[in-house]
């Protein structure tokens, strides 16, 4: 159970004084539901202003702080014109105080004729003359406003102002409670670091180095330390060694020889699951390194040993793919697959738990639901998680709880993560990479054009699709937002203007789709049916459409290299040569055009893993809670590449030293830091084991 002590921190934001319904939204939208996230919610950056004494010395685009006294009010003659105070600084040169629609009640008030104030904010030109647009600060002295001169800049959602988050910050500090502390002395002292709690407070100030960095460590050492919990009561955990007499095997109907790679990862699993202790393995492969057929030879080696086998797939869609690959290439085997998904209802569901249950079914494909409660099995001895990165660490570990004795466990990712960064997600989990791409792979030609070239871009898919070829065509949203403008090239728009060409060739897939309107679409570019896909990311994970040769990508530029990637990796899966034509924007930042240029420059997933953590910069994290994709919230890449070997050795010596965390007052310290950052997780594994 929670410490006590967390409580506070796990109170709801609508606790705090002035949060009411309205704020929810736009502070859930930040993932700021409870104390402890208001906390965590570090600035972005901080404004540094620079005090003067008259706008002679100051520089426009600057951040000021400047004494200017108030000469005239003036209304716009619209309704939605700006409201301007005139003022001028000691030398006699004006400048306007430019306010928007309300807050020109605020400047009535605040800004009387003939009086003098200090006013911080930042400083523009508008026509001939300089302006503050709502100064971020009025004081009466320059005390007021001098207290601001390092100010923290916050992510906001609509509906949120700086000053409101900063609010919500300052009260959310003073409910922290003095934790006790997880870092050794000796670490603290060596590193300068600062208490926990003290830490949050000059991160939110501005001192943020050191603080910043004991924070960091705290996330990266909690999660070293659940992943190693996790590991451990993995290993004491009675499992089945599973050996199997390759009769099955025998009979796949492989349509190709194994690549070297493959051999050696199936050698290097079959190794794992011939122990009594469980497997817990990594398969990397970049897209379309042929990862399928591993899992599905693993699968095989259970079902040739007695047990059940189980995959997990992170979409419907994907699961529905696994199943008729698997389907195709075992029934010569007379092996049983089933696909099981949450739309699974009534008789068809019962006769699948039933089959599940009384070992008829031998492998069973799908979504979340083939791990829920109601769901039981004769004998699970392997479980197979496709694409994991979709899933939280927590769950897929967790997972593997289910059945008598732990199964078997094979997590398969296509993320080229650099090796230092692997350690950090997966701890110290067993590795086999795919590391050799299938023969006779053509490298896919990929070019960059310009949105102003778009004619010729349908000109190029309507050829190839005459050709007889298929074609993705990728853009970066549903629909657009009005006022962006950038309508044109949201997935239903772009839809609609080419169906007008296409007709019923062409076919929408996103995720606002329903379910079945998603198979639907997708059953018909599968089967050939539609020649012309156009799609959101959706598709990024697993698709397999071999004979898809024409990828385009819409505003390619918004798009991460890793993203590209994958999308990328869509095409150039036959042994028909493929193409990938990016669409760029018309402005393009640097960091834009770089990223484009690698794309065609390389296809090696690991080196452009390794480019974009470099663009990137250490600045970033590592994913979003947002996207749903694992991550870290509090350590940037570069503190993990810089702290995680520290934090990584920390955990293991307060592991092994307690054999586990034990009731020492550091190891209750810890577990109170697993509850505080979400990865007690770890903490229930130790006990449930
Ligand atoms: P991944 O899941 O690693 O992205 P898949 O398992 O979907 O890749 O395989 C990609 C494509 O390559 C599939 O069409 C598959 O049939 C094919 N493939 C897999 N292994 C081989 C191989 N050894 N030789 C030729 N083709 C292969
Ligand atoms: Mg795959």
């Amino acid at each position: 159970m929670r410490p006590d002590i967390l409580n506070p921190l796990f109170a709801e934001t609508e606790s705090l004084d002035g949060v009411g319904p309205k704020l929810k939204k736009p502070l859930a939208r930040l993932g700021l539901e409870r104390i402890r996230d208001v906390l965590y919610h570090l600035p972005d950056r901080f404004v540094v202003r620079r005090s003067i004494g008259d706008l002679d010395e100051a520089q426009v685009g600057e951040q000021v702080i400047i004494p200017l006294t108030i000469i005239e009010h003036r209304a716009s003659r619209s309704a939605r014109g700006p409201y301007r105070v005139l003022a001028s600084d000691a030398k006699g040169n004006v400048c306007a105080l430019t306010y928007f629609g309300r807050a020109s009640y605020t400047a009535k008030k605040q800004l009387p004729v003939g009086e003098t104030r200090w006013i911080a904010g930042r400083l523009d030109q508008y026509d001939q003359m300089l302006q503050i647009v709502h100064p971020d600060h009025v004081a009466t002295e320059s005390a007021g406003a001098m207290g601001r001169m390092v100010e923290p800049v916050y992510r906001l959602a609509e509906g949120l102002t700086q000053p409101r988050v900063a609010g919500l910050v300052t009260q959310a500090l003073e409910r922290a409670p003095d934790l006790p502390e997880w870092i050794e002395r000796g670490v603290l002292d060596r590193e300068g670091w600062p208490a926990w709690r003290d830490a949050l407070v000059l991160a939110h100030k501005g001192e943020a180095g050191q603080a910043r960095d004991r924070l960091a460590y705290d996330e990266l050492f909690a999660n070293a330390l659940a992943l190693m919990l996790v590991r451990q009561s993995n290993r004491q955990r009675r499992g089945q060694a599973l050996s199997g007499d390759g009769r099955l095997r025998e009979k796949l109907d492989l349509p190709f020889p194994l690549t070297g790679a493959q051999t050696r990862s199936i050698e290097e699993i079959a190794g794992d699951m011939a122990q009594a202790s469980p497997m817990l393995r990594l398969l990397q492969g970049d897209v379309g390194a042929g990862k399928t057929v591993v899992a599905l030879e693993a699968m095989l080696i259970a079902v040739e040993a007695g047990a059940q086998a189980a995959m997990l797939a992170p979409t419907e869609l994907l699961a529905r793919q696994h199943f008729e690959t698997l389907q195709r290439m075992a029934r010569p085997a007379g092996v049983e697959v089933a696909l099981l998904t949450g739309r699974d209802k009534g008789r068809a569901r019962e006769s699948i738990l039933m089959g599940l249950l009384d070992g008829g079914i031998d492998i069973v494909v799908g979504t979340h639901a083939i791990f829920q409660n109601s769901v039981a099995y004769r004998n699970l001895g392997l479980v197979v998680i496709d694409e994991q990165h979709r899933f939280g660490v927590s769950q897929r570990l967790l997972l593997t709880r289910k059945g008598r004795v732990t199964p078997h466990t094979l997590a398969m990712t296509a993320t080229p993560i650099p090796r230092t960064l692997t350690l950090a997600q997966y701890g110290e989990m067993e590795v086999s990479r795919l590391d050799e791409l299938p023969p006779g792979r053509q490298a896919i030609d990929t070019r960059v054009v310009g949105i102003d070239r778009l004619a010729d871009v349908i000109g190029a898919v309507e050829r190839h699709v005459q050709g007889g070829q298929q074609a993705y065509w990728v853009c970066p949203m549903v629909r657009g937002s009005e006022n962006e403008g950038d309508d044109l090239a949201a997935a239903e728009s772009r839809f609609a203007s080419l169906k007008e060409r296409f007709g019923d060739e062409v076919v929408l897939v996103h995720g606002q789709l329903a379910p079945e309107a998603k198979d639907a679409a997708m059953a018909q570019f599968a089967g050939g049916l539609a020649k012309l896909l156009i799609a959101t990311t959706v598709i990024e994970v697993g698709v397999d459409v071999p004979a898809a040769t024409l990828m385009v990508i819409e505003q390619a530029e918004r798009f991460g290299l890793a993203q590209l990637h994958q999308l990328r990796g869509r095409v150039g899966r036959g042994a028909q040569k493929s193409t990938c034509l990016l669409v760029r924007g018309n402005e393009l930042s640097e960091t834009g055009k770089q990223r484009l240029a690698l794309m065609r420059e390389t296809q090696d997933g690991f080196r452009l893993a390794e480019e974009d953590l470099e663009l990137r910069g250490g600045g970033e994290l590592l994913g979003t809670r947002q996207s749903g994709e694992e991550a870290f919230n509090i350590a940037t890449l570069e503190q993990i590449a810089r702290l995680l070997p520290v934090a990584h050795d920390d955990a293991r010596l307060l592991v092994e030293s307690q054999g586990g965390l034990g009731d020492a007052a550091r190891g209750e310290a810890a577990r109170t830091l697993l509850y505080l950052l979400e990865r007690d997780w770890g903490v229930q594994t130790l006990r449930g084991g």
